[in-house]
C-alpha cells in the first residue's frame, strides 16, 4: 500500500482510490488528514482529507444546486442511472469486497457473497420501486379525489458506521437519490475507503454533478457541521444513541427530519419446545461480524428445561469456529475494527469477571492472533441490570439467562432500553406467536435470522430508533409526502 501525496490516492487491494472529498463531482482535498489503518494487521492503508465545515459548506452547495435537475428528471431518468451504478458496483464487486475487508475487517467470502450483492440490491431496489411501486389508490371525499405523491424534499444529509460501511450507506444512498433528494454522505472515519471508490463509480455511471457528494472526516468535525447545516432537508443516522441524541439536538434548530437507526440488545429466546440444534446454529449466529451488527441477538434466554442441553450444543458449534485472518476463506471470525473498539469490548468482559460472572467461553483476546481479534464469549447468568446485560457490547459477547415461564422471558426480552429486533426459536407455531405478540421489537425473526427483504419495515422500537426504512416507508422518510385534492367541480370540460 503506497500514498502518493502530489495526487492524494493511495493503492489498495490493487487499484487507486481517491481520499480526497468528493463534492460537486470534483476531487477536493482538505489541509488537514487522518490516518486510516487496517484493523487485520494495523497496516497502514491512508491518510484521509479531513473535513469540517468548510467542506461540508462546499457540499450542501453543490448538492443543492445539483437539486431541482435532479428532482425534474423523474423516476425513470433516475432509476435508469441508478442500475447504471449497480453495473458498476457488480464489475469491480471483488474490488470492493477486498477493500472494505481491508478497511473493517470483515470477512471477505461475506463481503463477495452477500454484503456487496446487496450494496447493487440497494439501488436497484429502490430504483425499480420509485418507478413502479411508489402508489397510492387515492381516495374520494363526497367527490373530491385524494391524489397522494411523493415529491423529492432537497439534499439528504447521510451519516453511516463502519460495522457494514458501503451495506449501510447505499442502504440511504438509494432511496434518497431514488425519491429525487441529491445527497452528501459522511462515512464512518474508521471505515472511509469503499465510499470513496463509490464516489468514482457515480462519477464514471454519469450522475451529474452534485447529486452525490462525500465528505470525509470526524463526526465531531464534519459529521456535526453537516447535521446542523441550514440546507439540508433530511438527516439519516446509523450509530450510537449518545451521538443520536447529538444529532437530534442540533437538528432541533432548523426542524431537520431525522431517521435514526441505533443500537440494540435484542433477546435470542429458545423455548423449551425448539428444536436443539437450530436454536443453537441461530445463537452461534449472533457472532456474525465478529458481533459488530446492530441487530445481533447477543442475550440468549433459553428456558430451563433444556438450558443444559442447548449449552452443550451451542459450546460445541461455538468452539469450532475458526477465527482468523478474514481473507481466508476458512475464517469465520475476524478482529474488531479499531483498537478504541477492541479496548471497549475488552473492558465490559474484564469488569464481569471482576464481579464473578461466569464466562464459559472464550473472554479474552485471542494470544495466538494477537491485533484485534477477540475470542468469542459467552457469560452465563449475568446479574439481572448489570452492563453486560443491558448495554450494547458491540463485539463476539454473548450472554445465556434461563427463564422458567414464557412470562420471563418477555420480561427478560422487554427488560432493556433497546428494542430493535429479536430471534425467537420454537418448534409450535401457536407458542411462537404467543411470544412474539408481546415483543417490543422493530423485526422479529422466527426460528431464523437476518431474513431482510428490503419491501420490509426496518427500524428500532424504544431506544433502538426513530421511524422506519424500506420500502415504502423510506420514501416515506425522504420525500415530501403531499396530498393534492381536486374537486369535481369548476372544471371547463364538466
Ligand atoms: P459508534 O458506532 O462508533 O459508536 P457513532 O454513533 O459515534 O459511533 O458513529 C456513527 C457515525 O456518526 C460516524 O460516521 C461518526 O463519524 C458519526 N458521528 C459521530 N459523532 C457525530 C456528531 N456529533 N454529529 C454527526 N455525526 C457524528
Amino acid at each position: 500500500m503506497t500514498t502518493t501525496a502530489a495526487s492524494s490516492t493511495v493503492e489498495v487491494a490493487g487499484v487507486r482510490i481517491d481520499t480526497r472529498h468528493y463534492i460537486g463531482g470534483q476531487r477536493v482535498g482538505s489541509a488537514d488528514t487522518f490516518t486510516n489503518t487496517s484493523p487485520i494487521d494495523g497496516g497502514f492503508l491512508g491518510d484521509i482529507a479531513r473535513g469540517g465545515a468548510r467542506e461540508i459548506d462546499q457540499a450542501v452547495s453543490a448538492a443543492r444546486s445539483a437539486f431541482p435537475a435532479w428532482a425534474a428528471l423523474g423516476a425513470q431518468g433516475r432509476g435508469e442511472l441508478l442500475h447504471r451504478v449497480a453495473d458498476l458496483v457488480e464489475r469491480d464487486l471483488e474490488t470492493l469486497a477486498n477493500i472494505e475487508t481491508l478497511d473493517n475487517g470483515g470477512l471477505l467470502r461475506s463481503n463477495r457473497r452477500g454484503v456487496m450483492p446487496r450494496v447493487a440490491h440497494n439501488l436497484r431496489f429502490f430504483a425499480d420501486y420509485a418507478i413502479r411501486d411508489l402508489k397510492h389508490p387515492g381516495f374520494d371525499t363526497r367527490g373530491h379525489t385524494n391524489v397522494v405523491s411523493w415529491d423529492p424534499s432537497g439534499v439528504a444529509a447521510l451519516i453511516t458506521p463502519w460495522n457494514a460501511p458501503l451495506m449501510l450507506a447505499t442502504w440511504k444512498i438509494g432511496p434518497a437519490l431514488a425519491a429525487g433528494d441529491t445527497v452528501v454522505l459522511k462515512p464512518a472515519e474508521w471505515t472511509p475507503l469503499t465510499a470513496s471508490y463509490f464516489a468514482d463509480l457515480t462519477k464514471e455511471a454519469g450522475l451529474p454533478d452534485g447529486v452525490f457528494n462525500v465528505v470525509q472526516g470526524f463526526g465531531r468535525e464534519a459529521g456535526a457541521a453537516l447535521v446542523k447545516h441550514p440546507g439540508i432537508s433530511r438527516i439519516s443516522f446509523t450509530g450510537s444513541v449518545p451521538t443520536a441524541k447529538t444529532i437530534a439536538r442540533a437538528a432541533a434548530d432548523n426542524l431537520t427530519p431525522c431517521s435514526f437507526e441505533l443500537g440494540g440488545k435484542s433477546p435470542c429466546i429458545v423455548l423449551a419446545d425448539a428444536d436443539l440444534e437450530l436454536a443453537a446454529s441461530l445463537a452461534v449466529e449472533q457472532y456474525d461480524n465478529a458481533g459488530q451488527v446492530c441487530l445481533s441477538g447477543t442475550r440468549i434466554l433459553v428456558h430451563q428445561d433444556i438450558a443444559e442441553a442447548f449449552s452443550d450444543a451451542f459450546a460445541t458449534k461455538a468452539r469450532n469456529l475458526k477465527q482468523g485472518d478474514p481473507r481466508d476463506p476458512e475464517s469465520d471470525i475476524g478482529p474488531q475494527v479499531h483498537r478504541t473498539h477492541f479496548e471497549r469490548i475488552k473492558g465490559f468482559v474484564d469488569r464481569a469477571r471482576d464481579e464473578g460472572q461466569t464466562v464459559v467461553l472464550g473472554g479474552e483476546p485471542n494470544a495466538d492472533l494477537g491485533g484485534l481479534y477477540f475470542r468469542p464469549t459467552l457469560i452465563s447468568d449475568p446479574p439481572p441490570g448489570s452492563e453486560i446485560v443491558t448495554q450494547e457490547v458491540f463485539g463476539p459477547v454473548l450472554t445465556m439467562q434461563t427463564f422458567a415461564t414464557d412470562d420471563e422471558a418477555i420480561a427478560l426480552a422487554n427488560g432493556t432500553e433497546f428494542g430493535l429486533a429479536a430471534v425467537v426459536v420454537s418448534g409450535d407455531r401457536e407458542h411462537a406467536r404467543a411470544i412474539t405478540e408481546q415483543l417490543v421489537a422493530g423485526t422479529i425473526w422466527v426460528n431464523c435470522f437476518f431474513v431482510r427483504d428490503l419491501r420490509a419495515p426496518f427500524g428500532g422500537s424504544k431506544k433502538s430508533g426513530v421511524g422506519r426504512e424500506g420500502g415504502t416507508w423510506s420514501f416515506d422518510f425522504y420525500a415530501d409526502v403531499k396530498n393534492t385534492v381536486i374537486a369535481p367541480t369548476g372544471w371547463k370540460d364538466s
